[in-house]
């Protein structure tokens, strides 16, 4: 977790860029051993909680030292869609690699 996965065979780091290239394909074949592993996106899942969770905590906290609902929905959308962007960014931390 919050690491970029790497090679199960050869222990080759893989960038940020490939992992998320990588994202959609179940196996992949290592570029530098030609072995191939499998995708697991187990930590994503993982991901998605943690980041829901937050973005509700967060909420509630707004929801109960901001009096006057209708101006509390701005901050709450902000904070939404930047969770949501946020956590599309960590994806590939959150792969790991399997054999
Ligand atoms: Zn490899």
């Amino acid at each position: 977790m919050f690491k970029l996965p790497v090679c199960p065979h050869c222990n080759t780091v893989y960038s940020y860029k490939e992992v998320k290239k990588n994202t959609k394909k179940k196996e992949i074949c290592c570029y530098h051993c030609k072995k191939s592993f499998k995708n697991s996106r187990k930590g994503v899942a993982i991901l998605a909680i943690i980041v829901i969770l937050l973005t509700a905590l967060i909420n509630v906290f707004l929801l109960n030292i901001m009096t006057d609902n209708f101006i509390t929905i701005i901050p709450i959308s902000v904070i939404s869609i930047a969770a949501v962007i946020i956590g599309m960014l960590l994806i590939p931390c959150f792969i790991s690699y399997k054999k």
